[in-house]
C-alpha cells in the first residue's frame, strides 16, 4: 500500500476506541506503526531537521544514525520526577537537534563501533528491579522509532512497565502519531522559546515552533505530559518565562512543569559563550519557579537542587 494509504488505516485505527480483531495472519496496529516507521526512514522526518536523507539505504542525516537504534546507556534512576520514579532508563545513541551545551554530548553521533543493537535479546540484559516505568532517552528516542517498536513488538507477553518517552520535543507530528497509544508519559524538555537563542545554540530556527506543536500533540493523547525547563543562564525573558505563559493557555488536565535547575556549561560551550558558560544563579531558578506558581501550573516535583 502506498504510505498516505496506510496513514488513513492507521488513524481510522486510532480513532477507535479497542485494537480490532483480526485474524491469525493479519497485521496488529503495532505492525501497521512498524511499517509506517519504516516509511519515514526511507526519507527521514523523524524529528524536526526532515532530512529527508534514506536511511534505510545507508544516508545518514543530523543525526548520523542508520536504520537502526543502538544502546548507549541503562539503569534504574531514582531522581526522576515522583509520577514515573524509579525508572529504568535506555539510553540511545543519535540526536537530530544536537544543542551545543548538551552534557550527553558523548551519545548525539553515530553509534561507536561495538554499539549494542537494541534487540529482543538486549531486555535480558535490563536490570530493573525497582523500576516503576520503563524510559526511552538519548540522545533522543524520536530519531530512534523504527528500531524503539522493533523491540516493543517483541516483548515478552505479560512483560508491562508503563512507557516513558523523554525527549526534546522536536519529534515530528509523524512520530508523535505513531507513539500514540504505545506511551503512558511524555518528558519533553521545552529548551527555547526564541526562535533566535534556537537558532544561536542548535542551530534550530524552527525549535520553538515544532515544540510547541509537540507539546499539544503529546496532551491530546491523553496521558500525563511532565515539560521540564532546564533553567539557562540568562534565557529567562527570551525563552523561559514566555515558556510557562504558553503553558498556561494549555488544558491543564494532564499537563505537569518540571523546573530544573541544574545546568552546566558543557558540550562545545566555551568562555566566549557568555552568558552560557556559567550556571544559572539562584534568583534566576527562583524566577522560573516563582512565574511558575504564579501561573498556577501543576509542578511535577519539588525539585532537590
Ligand atoms: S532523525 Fe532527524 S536528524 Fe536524523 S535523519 Fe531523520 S530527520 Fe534527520
Amino acid at each position: 500500500m502506498a504510505e498516505e494509504q496506510l496513514w488513513a488505516v492507521h488513524e481510522k485505527t486510532m480513532a477507535g476506541s479497542n485494537e480490532p480483531k483480526r485474524g491469525p495472519d493479519e497485521a496488529s496496529t503495532l505492525d501497521l506503526k512498524i511499517e509506517l516507521a519504516l516509511r519515514l526512514l526511507a526519507a527521514c522526518r523523524l524529528c524536526g531537521r526532515r532530512c529527508k536523507v534514506n536511511r534505510l539505504q545507508g544516508e545518514r542525516g543530523s543525526c548520523g544514525l542508520g536504520s537502526e537504534a543502538f544502546v548507549a546507556e541503562h539503569y534504574v534512576h531514582i531522581a526522576e520526577e515522583p509520577g514515573i520514579n524509579p525508572s529504568h532508563i535506555l539510553s540511545l545513541y543519535g540526536c537530530g537537534l544536537r544543542c551545543r551545551f548538551c552534557q550527553q554530548s558523548h551519545l548525539l553521533g553515530t553509534p561507536p563501533g561495538g554499539a549494542e543493537r537494541l534487540s529482543p535479546q538486549s531486555l535480558s540484559s535490563f536490570t530493573m528491579k525497582g523500576a516503576r516505568s520503563f524510559s526511552f532517552m538519548g540522545g533522543n528516542p524520536d530519531e530512534s522509532l523504527f528500531g524503539i517498536l522493533q523491540f516493543l513488538h517483541c516483548l515478552p507477553e505479560g512483560w508491562r512497565l508503563p512507557v516513558v518517552w523523554n525527549s526534546n520535543a522536536y519529534g515530528t507530528p509523524e512520530t508523535l502519531s505513531l507513539l500514540h497509544g504505545l506511551v503512558d508519559a511524555y518528558v519533553p524538555d521545552l529548551k527555547f522559546f526564541s526562535a533566535d537563542c534556537a537558532q544561536a545554540i542548535a542551530s534550530a530556527s524552527d525549535y520553538p515552533a515544532a515544540a510547541k506543536v509537540s507539546i499539544q500533540n503529546m496532551l491530546g493523547q491523553g496521558v500525563p505530559v511532565i515539560v521540564r525547563i532546564l533553567v539557562l543562564p540568562g534565557h529567562n525573558d527570551c525563552c523561559h518565562l514566555p515558556s510557562l505563559r504558553f503553558l498556561a493557555g494549555l488544558d491543564q488536565c494532564n499537563l505537569f512543569v518540571s523546573v530544573r535547575g541544574q545546568y552546566c556549561p558543557d558540550g562545545s560551550i566555551t568562555a566566549s559563550d557568555a552568558p552560557l558558560c556559567r550556571r544559572p544563579t539562584r534568583e534566576e531558578i527562583a524566577n522560573v519557579r516563582e512565574e511558575t506558581a504564579a501561573l498556577g501550573l501543576a509542578t511535577a516535583w519539588p525539585d532537590p537542587d
